[in-house]
């Protein structure tokens, strides 16, 4: 049988969260992403007419108070969509309930959490997470992290040493950093032998005419195809959603490495959500 295909990195919001995210786009930058639906069920036809087998998707509490609401909603959606694809709450360390949040948002079916360090303004490292990254290890499913303020700012090394505590801290932790860690990639692939469940996400590295570039040559990703999710933040981008995927073909790793990229791994790591 062949592998499944899992974008392990979408976008699905509430259609209020969802207006307000795309006006920032429109209005703080170039990017033209209108083309692309917005609606679950839509995003998740153009998904499905791709090749799609399964996808995971979040959102993501940027201010206190919301963090449960949001949870209900993704996991909501997932069950409108069958399953097909699968949520990853999001915890807001600011709410006094936070935990509690992160408990119930499991219960009810997350395959664990996003973290956007930017967005919220919170850093992975912060002991706050402590609870919640353990639940996540008993739990099964991931962390998807957006390290540092990509693309938009950039602080050498800090991020890094952020994940670097925390799979220290929680070695059995599926630790996903998205965008490949850019600009630190190298310095990511690096860790790799260190810390077995680190992972990295292709989300907008691999895309052809995608404003952001990878700062260094992609062959370690033929090294740890066992450690490279296939992800494009669909559907928040400004190019066809193909692009990502025949991006990774183009690299020419073959077939082995392309099916755990594009899918063996994350079917791997989500098994049980799956
Ligand atoms: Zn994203």
């Amino acid at each position: 049988m062949s592998s499944p295909v899992i974008d392990a990195h979408t976008h699905l919001h509430p259609p209020r969260l969802f207006a307000a995210i795309r006006r920032w786009f429109a209005e703080r930058s170039s990017w033209d992403i209108s083309v692309h639906p917005t609606e679950p069920p839509a995003v998740a036809d153009c998904l499905r007419r791709a090749g799609v087998d399964r996808f995971i998707f979040f959102s993501y509490a940027h201010r206190t108070g919301i963090a449960r609401e949001l949870n209900a909603w993704l996991v909501e959606t997932s069950r409108s969509l069958d399953r097909f694809g699968i949520p990853l709450g999001t915890v807001h360390l600011d709410d006094p309930a936070y935990l509690e949040d992160a408990r119930l948002a499991l219960e009810a079916g997350c395959a664990g959490f996003k973290i956007h360090e930017d967005v919220q303004r919170l850093a992975l490292d912060d002991e706050r997470f402590i609870p919640v990254f353990e639940m996540v290890e008993a739990h099964g499913g991931a962390v998807v992290a957006h390290v540092g303020p990509i693309p938009w700012d950039y602080l050498p090394g800090a991020g890094l040493e952020r994940v670097r505590r925390v799979l220290t801290r929680h070695p059995r932790l599926s630790l996903i950093v998205a965008h490949l860690g850019v600009p630190d990639t190298s310095a990511y692939f690096a860790l790799m032998d260190a810390f077995p469940n680190l992972y990295l996400d292709t989300t907008m590295l691999l895309a052809a005419s995608s404003p952001i570039r990878p700062p260094v040559d992609l062959l370690p990703i033929g090294t740890f195809a066992t450690r490279v999710l296939y992800g494009t933040d669909f559907p928040n981008i400004p190019y066809a959603y193909e692009s990502e995927r025949s991006g990774l073909t183009k690299l020419g790793f073959g077939p082995e490495v392309e099916a755990a990229v594009l899918g063996g791994n994350a079917a791997r790591i989500f098994a049980r959500f799956l």
